[in-house]
């Protein structure tokens, strides 16, 4: 069964470059958010097995998102997704509890690398 993928960042075609990216390597997308809340809302209704989490976005940003997910299910695996700059809020993402980061521009093995390993 290939596990199940929630993609959330503001911006669509970063979502389409991810799930590209995911769908080609046997990942099942179930769900995409543009904002923090929709990450928290549908984290909660699709139980997927692997978040992808962008830092910068509006409503609610990547790291409350991800702390408000992790206080829902301490076991939830989450990647963020950073810019470059953003090395300061990824350290606390890492400290909250995020698995790994992939910083934007996107390569393909390195996506495929981190969430291999925070599924595994
Ligand atoms: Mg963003």
């Amino acid at each position: 069964m290939s596990n199940k993928i929630l993609i959330v960042d503001d911006a669509a075609f970063m979502r389409m470059m991810i799930k590209d990216i995911l769908e080609k390597n046997d990942y099942e997308v179930v769900g995409e958010a543009e904002n923090g809340q929709e990450a928290v809302d549908q984290y909660k209704e699709l139980n997927p097995d692997l978040v992808t989490l962008d830092i910068t976005m509006p409503e609610k940003d990547g790291i409350d998102a991800l702390k408000e997910i992790i206080s829902h299910d301490g076991e939830a695996k989450v990647v963020m997704c950073s810019a470059m700059g953003q090395q300061a809020m990824v350290i606390d993402a890492i400290q909250a509890g995020a698995k790994d980061f992939i910083v934007k521009p996107f390569q393909a093995e390195r996506v495929l690398e981190a969430i291999g390993k925070a599924l595994s």
